[in-house]
């Protein structure tokens, strides 16, 4: 019966995420190399294969959604609104061209779902009578109210109490109706509520942990630990470069301009860090070298951005199926000094790898006077990483 079904799915993707931190938007941030709402995608098709899909978003998301969403096919993009409700709203009606039977509402910012919570939600449309359906977990904690001090006074008792997920599903011309006979409002957080203010009857369907929802800082590493666990392949890689002192006024070091009393000879821009931690991650998978990749007889690397390299080594990484799990960087020279950049330079280098800032350690130290690097002639630079790939 649900075989024949006609499907769509609305990805509701329109919010700030203020709560996760400063910075991207939660849905936009990458998650071990790939961003949260690419994985809400990819999980969405596998489960669904043939469901269209629409996404709402904020009109200031566009170029972070195209950058973020590259290669996936959608049905529709639709401007999202003041509020989710809004939002919600907004994506029904543009599905009304070509209305689906049942359409589920599900939030960016849950980037794992279960194909058995969708098959659960999907089947509970067998019983023509319902409207609604929902995947839920009883809650286990008990709960307490906490008042503005800070101190607890007894919550409600849990018994009977469930906490739902999303995707939730529904008959498009129920939703669609309950949504325009709704009016916004703040205390309305899901869809579910929506539905029941106009009458849906509705089922709780099993929910899943892996669903939940990316709100704070936590919840991210979490999803990203989440990720990286999945990937059992784990491979260790190695880099190390050289590049010599000549005339000029400053240097590239992990993608950051630091002024200096010479520039480093090369034929990129010559960012000895970023070369040694190419070769780590093409050696990491297997991959050769940085001179295989980009020989330097090739003119078109003249004076290229180093981050260009970095790039193309996270792209075969992510060929593979695969993400960085961690890099460590040791730069050495006697000067320039790079502890006041390497904050700057952990951000650049964990924004190109894709994976949080914890992940990623810059470190700098002299070799004592002694050496090439002692009588400062030039830079060297090492770095390891570890990449996690699936296993076969
Ligand atoms: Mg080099």
């Amino acid at each position: 019966m649900s075989d024949h079904l006609k499907i769509a799915v609305l990805i509701v993707a329109a919010g700030s995420g203020s709560r996760a931190g400063a910075g991207v938007p939660k849905q936009y941030r990458a998650l071990a190399g790939k961003p949260v709402i690419a994985r809400c995608l990819q999980s969405i098709t596998t489960a669904l294969p043939t469901a269209r899909i629409w996404v709402v978003i904020s009109d200031d998301h566009h170029p972070l959604f195209h950058a973020a969403t590259d290669g996936y096919s959608l049905a529709g993009i639709v401007a999202g609104g003041s509020t989710r409700q809004a939002s919600v709203r907004h994506g029904l009606i543009a599905m009304k061209a070509d209305p689906p039977d049942l359409v589920l509402v599900h939030d960016a910012a849950r980037p794992f779902i279960s194909p058995d919570v969708i098959q659960g939600l999907i089947l509970a449309f067998d019983d023509q009578t319902i409207q609604a359906a929902a995947p839920g977990l009883e809650v286990v904690d008990t709960l307490k109210s906490i008042d503005g001090s800070g101190a607890a006074t007894n919550g409600p008792s849990r018994k009977g109490l469930w906490r739902v997920q999303t995707p939730q599903a529904f008959r498009y011309p129920h939703i669609l109706d309950a949504h325009m006979n709704t009016a916004d409002s703040p205390d309305i957080s899901d869809d579910l509520s929506v539905s029941q203010m106009q009458g849906g009857k509705s089922r709780i369907v099993p929910g899943h942990e892996a669903g939940f929802k990316i709100t704070t800082s936590q919840d991210l590493e979490k999803a990203e630990q989440t990720v990286l666990n999945a990937l059992g392949d784990i491979r260790i890689g190695s880099g190390f470069d050289v590049h010599g002192f000549h005339e000029g006024d400053h240097v590239m070091l992990c993608g950051v301009r630091i002024p200096h009393t010479h520039a480093l000879e090369g034929h990129s821009d010559a960012d000895v860090a970023l070369h040694a931690l190419t070769d780590a991650i093409l050696g990491s998978i297997g991959a050769g070298d940085i001179g295989h990749h980009f020989p330097p007889s090739d003119a078109q690397w003249k004076g290229r951005s180093s981050d260009h390299f970095l790039r193309h080594a996270m792209a075969l990484v992510a060929g593979r199926g695969g993400a960085v799990s961690n890099a460590d960087v040791t730069i050495i020279c006697e000067a320039p000094r790079v502890g006041p950049h390497s904050s700057t330079m952990t951000e650049n280098v964990a924004n190109i790898l894709g994976i949080s800032q914890d992940r990623v350690n810059i470190k700098a130290t002299t070799t004592e006077r002694l050496g090439f690097t002692g009588r400062r002639e030039g830079i060297a630079a090492m770095a390891t990483v570890s990449v996690r790939l699936p296993v076969l």
